[in-house]
């Protein structure tokens, strides 16, 4: 009902005020709610408090809870196509096919299948295997989180690199996390090709903010739950400099963390100059 009054009452016209908190400012909250009961056939409860304390991305195999099960599969960034050595579209055109799934897209670029057979499973991993495509289970941690705009070429407004280069520094991490020990460690990675931050960057573990041609601002200390804004750790560092920028705030992460401290919690503790202090530090060491 959310997604079906911004897609009629939302302002196709003008890509600037498009999105739906620009329709909320102008026609009021009370208008929206009253459209989107309209739209869902009743009432919505009043807001209440609550506190969110965990995530789930839903990526995998799983029970639904009506004696069906749905399976989450990790598309890197979303984007679907067909290559050479790839083929994203033929392997969903196969599932929904063979295997007539009901289909959810999720908030971090991913696909539900969903109302499947317990024997379904297997069917649905050898349509992804024999399309040469990795399952869920089989993706790093660190990319499973990662997440990046479409920027270049797709958007307009980009001023640089975004999704077809989130995949290189990817490979990168991968490698260096491991060489750390730290690869199974969750925290999300996002970046966009300009400060528009369609990828919801600021609130990341890590934000790469597109600055110009192949610079990024460095944004540290978001979190996965996404509650909590980072900060500017270094400004306009090139796309090649990233792994280099990073991988000294990984490892006094590796160091100093405080138990079981997350990633983003590490970085809001220490604040970004006690940080680069530290990472300083390494390299006189
Ligand atoms: S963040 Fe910028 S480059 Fe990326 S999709 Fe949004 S407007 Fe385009």
């Amino acid at each position: 009902a959310v997604v079906k009054v911004q897609r009629d009452f939302g302002n196709r016209a003008d890509r600037k005020t498009a999105r739906m908190k620009y329709l909320i400012a102008d026609k009021g909250i009370e208008w929206f709610r009253e459209k989107v009961e309209e739209y869902f056939g009743q009432k919505l409860p009043d807001c209440a408090e609550d506190e969110v304390h965990g995530f789930d991305d839903h990526m995998g195999w799983f029970p639904q809870g009506d004696g069906k099960y749905f399976y989450g599969w990790n598309v890197e960034n979303g984007r679907l196509y067909d290559s050479e050595d790839r083929r994203w579209k033929t392997a969903i055109r196969e599932i929904c096919a063979e295997l007539q799934p009901g289909i959810r897209l999720t908030a971090h670029q991913s696909i539900l299948f969903t109302d499947l057979a317990e024997d379904d499973q297997e069917k649905l991993k050898a349509i992804i295997k024999r399309n040469n495509l990795p399952l869920s289970e089989e993706i790093s941690t660190v990319r499973r989180w990662s997440m990046a705009c479409v920027a270049l070429p797709t958007c307009s407004l980009a001023v640089t690199e975004s999704e077809r280069v989130l995949p290189k520094l990817m490979d990168q991490l991968e490698v260096e996390l491991a060489k750390l020990g730290l690869e199974k460690e969750a925290f999300t990675v996002r970046m966009t090709g300009c400060p528009n931050g369609c990828a919801r960057p600021y609130n990341a573990d890590i934000g790469l903010v597109g600055k110009t041609k192949d610079k990024y601002t460095v944004f540290l200390g978001g979190q996965l739950l996404g509650t909590r804004l980072g900060q500017i750790y270094q400004d306009v560092v090139h796309f090649d400099d990233l792994t280099a920028t990073l991988v000294p705030v990984f490892t006094a992460f590796k160091h100093h963390r405080d138990g079981s401290e997350t990633f983003g919690d590490f970085c809001d503790r220490l604040g970004n100059e006690k940080l680069a202090e530290m990472c300083q530090a390494q390299d006189v060491a």
